[in-house]
């Protein structure tokens, strides 16, 4: 049922006049890098997460390095991340010499688990009493939140920080609360796909004023202004670095969207909720096709992934995971996968001699899963074009 005129993408921004007229309102006033609307965007986030603290950066990674950072991680300890997650995650581990121990995930929410980490530690043979066993870094997948009281549990009784990687968790609710204060830090992203951007931005909260006062210098060259904001009729060429800092601040062009696409963050999610209920609706009992079993109700989900698995034993013709992308794609109709595991890659797999049976759930999703569109812009016509070619090659 190929039709040319209806191309589906996988995921594309939803942004209006009011972010275009922020733009060209900065770009106007001369002053393009961080000032004012950095401030606003800041303070916004901070009232809508529920946040204490909430810094601007430039991107999540960003915001996950300076996390880890504040949080005292440094050469050789030990942080726990999932191995189904994007290398980010992993990757500021490296930046601060430290070491990631992969976690497996569980088979239904593709989240860690408390579970999942004693194992993690078992085949590691890492005592929970080894001090240098620092940090946890849960990532609520696609949307779904973690079970953050077992995490937040686990992490009291062996003394771990807690950072959330909630790229794709704006908005998501753990027991109807914003995800965005549970964890000691946590860290969203606003990259051009993720469910509102700023083009590439990143944002950190915390409720520890201590963390919040050391990423404000370490974002911007390790500069300390307090000096320079303490006797303000000082000169105000004035300031002094106190460490090798990074360059990680969000110019205000980035911030003028953030803003607007904030005020429209729930109105976004409720539209690829509703997304979400057509495919339900639609793609039960389809042989092979299995769909997400959220262990949250559909609206404390960001819905940020509709992740499908298909199960080639099953379905019509023997049709697999990469047959059904490919098939899709000939008809114009974009998909993804979430994610090739960390232990499959190269870097991680000989660092850390990563062997798959080490994690067998994450081995059998990532053969099977596939990642449906779903995105706030997508029409009625894009979503019946893609649910009546899914079903066509399935059926
Ligand atoms: C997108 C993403 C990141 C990185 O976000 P950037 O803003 O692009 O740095 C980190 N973790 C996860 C799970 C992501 O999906």
């Amino acid at each position: 049922m190929k039709d040319k005129s209806i191309k589906v993408p996988f995921a594309i921004p939803e942004c209006g006049n009011e972010e275009i007229e922020e733009v060209v309102a900065v770009i106007k006033s001369g002053w393009l890098t961080t000032a004012s609307r950095c401030a606003q965007f800041e303070k916004d986030f901070a009232a809508y997460v529920g946040a204490r603290h909430a810094l601007a950066v430039n991107s999540a990674t960003a915001a996950l390095h300076l996390g880890l950072e504040a949080l005292g991680v440094h050469n050789n300890d030990m942080v726990l991340v999932p191995t189904f997650t994007f290398t980010a995650t992993a990757e500021v581990v490296r930046y601060l010499n430290a070491h990631p121990i992969f976690v497996d995930c569980d088979p239904k929410t593709f989240c860690i688990t408390a579970e999942h980490i004693q194992k993690a530690l078992d085949i590691n043979k890492i005592s929970l009493s080894d001090g240098r066993l620092k940090c946890l870094i849960p990532v609520h997948f696609g949307g779904h939140p973690c079970e953050m009281d077992d995490l937040l549990a686990f992490a009291l009784k062996y003394n771990l920080e807690i950072m959330e990687d909630a790229a794709h968790a704006l908005p998501t609710r753990y027991k109807e609360k914003l995800i965005g204060t549970l964890g000691h830090v946590t860290c969203f992203s606003f990259y051009a796909n993720k469910t509102m951007t700023t083009g590439e931005g990143g944002m950190l909260c915390t409720d520890d004023d201590d963390i919040a006062g050391r990423v404000k210098v370490m974002r911007l060259h390790g500069i300390n202004r307090d000096v320079w904001d303490r006797f303000s009729t000082g000169a105000s060429w004035e300031y002094d670095v106190i460490a090798p800092g990074f360059k990680y601040n969000m110019p205000d062009t980035a911030a003028a969207i953030g803003i607007h696409q904030l005020m429209k963050v729930e109105e976004f999610r409720l539209k690829r909720q509703r997304i979400a209920e057509t495919y339900f609706q639609a793609l039960k009992n389809i042989p092979g096709l299995s769909l997400p079993l959220p262990d949250c109700s559909m609206k404390d989900h960001s819905w940020y992934l509709f992740m499908i698995l298909i199960d080639p034993t099953m379905t019509k013709g023997g049709i697999n995971r990469d047959q059904l992308i490919e098939k899709l794609a000939k008809r114009n109709i974009g998909t993804s996968v979430h994610y090739k595991p960390l232990h499959r890659m190269t870097y991680y797999k000989k660092r850390y001699n990563l062997d798959p049976v080490m994690f067998p759930n994450a081995e059998r999703i990532f053969e099977n899963c596939v990642s449906l569109p779903i995105f706030s812009a997508m029409s009625d016509e894009q979503l019946e074009y893609a649910i009546n070619n899914i079903k066509e090659i399935l059926m």
